[in-house]
C-alpha cells in the first residue's frame, strides 16, 4: 500500500470484548471521520475510549463490526503502512533517558534540529533548551520531566510526525485550562490538514472540534458538536 497523505475513518457496528471478560468494552459503535476533520470522543472513566482508540492502532481487533482506513479494512494494511499512516499519543507518554533530541527523533527520524526546536517552542517546552538545547538528557539521570511536559513531548513528537491521522489519548489532562485552551488552539493550527481524534474529559475547549461523540459503557450515546450538545 502507497503511503496516503489523507486519512479517513470510518466504523461500522463495531463490538470488541476483552479476552476473558464477560461484557463487552466497545458496543455497536459507529462513526466517521472525514479527512482533515478534528473530532473528540467523551465520557467518563472506563466508558472505553483508549480500547476504541487501541482498536484502531490494532493493538486488538473487533470481533463484530468494520473498521474502514481510506475506504479499505483496517486489516489489509500491512504493519509499517499502519505505523506511518498514524500517530498515537498515549495517555502515558514514554520519556527514554536518552536527549530531547533522540526524545524527539523516533518520531520523525529525518527532522533537522530547527524542526525539533520549532515543534518544542510550538508545545511551550522552550525552557527545556535553556541548558544544553537539544542535547539535554532528559528521563532517568537527567532532568526530571514532569506530567504536563511529558505530554507536550508527546505532542511535539506528533507534530513532527508525517502521519495523516493523529490520535491523541487525553493530552491535556492534568493540565491547568489555560494550558489546555494553548494546546487545543495549537491542534487547530498546526494539524489543520490532518484527521484528529483527541481523547478527553471535558467538553469545554471543544468549540473547534467538527464533531463530538459521547461515549458511556462502550457505547455512542451523543453525537454532535459543542453548541448542540
Ligand atoms: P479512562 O478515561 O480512565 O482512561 P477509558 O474510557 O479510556 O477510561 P478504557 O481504558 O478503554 O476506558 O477501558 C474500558 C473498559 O475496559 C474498562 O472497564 C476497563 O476496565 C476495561 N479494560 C481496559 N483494558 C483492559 C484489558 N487490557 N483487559 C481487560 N479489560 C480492560
Ligand atoms: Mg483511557
Amino acid at each position: 500500500t502507497a503511503f496516503a497523505e489523507q486519512a479517513s475513518l470510518s466504523l461500522d457496528n463495531v463490538s470488541f470484548t476483552y479476552e476473558k471478560q464477560p461484557f463487552p468494552a466497545i458496543k455497536n459503535v459507529s462513526l466517521n471521520l472525514q479527512s482533515g476533520e478534528h473530532i473528540a470522543l467523551l465520557g467518563r472513566t472506563g466508558c472505553g475510549k483508549s480500547t476504541l482508540l487501541q482498536l484502531l492502532t490494532r493493538a486488538w481487533d473487533p470481533q463484530q463490526g468494520t473498521i474502514l482506513l481510506n475506504d479499505r479494512p483496517l486489516t489489509d494494511y500491512d504493519e509499517a503502512t499502519l505505523r506511518e499512516m498514524m500517530v498515537v499519543v498515549t495517555q502515558r507518554v514514554h520519556i527514554f533517558s536518552a536527549t530531547l533530541r533522540n526524545n524527539l527523533l523516533l518520531a520523525a527520524p529525518d527532522a533537522s534540529d530547527e524542526q525539533l526546536t520549532s515543534a518544542l517552542i510550538k508545545v511551550g517546552l522552550d525552557a527545556l533548551l535553556e541548558q544544553d538545547g537539544l542535547n539535554t538528557w532528559i528521563g532517568e539521570g537527567g532532568r526530571q520531566i514532569s506530567g504536563g511536559e511529558q505530554r507536550r513531548i508527546g505532542l511535539a513528537r506528533a507534530l513532527l510526525h508525517k502521519a495523516p491521522l493523529i490520535l491523541l489519548d487525553e493530552p491535556t489532562e492534568g493540565l491547568d485550562a489555560n494550558t489546555e485552551h494553548q494546546i487545543l488552539m495549537l491542534l487547530k493550527e498546526h494539524c489543520q490538514h490532518k484527521s484528529v481524534i483527541l481523547i478527553t474529559h471535558r467538553l469545554s475547549g471543544l468549540e473547534r472540534m467538527n464533531q463530538i461523540y459521547v461515549m458511556d459503557a462502550g457505547r455512542i450515546i451523543e453525537q454532535g458538536t459543542h453548541h448542540s450538545l
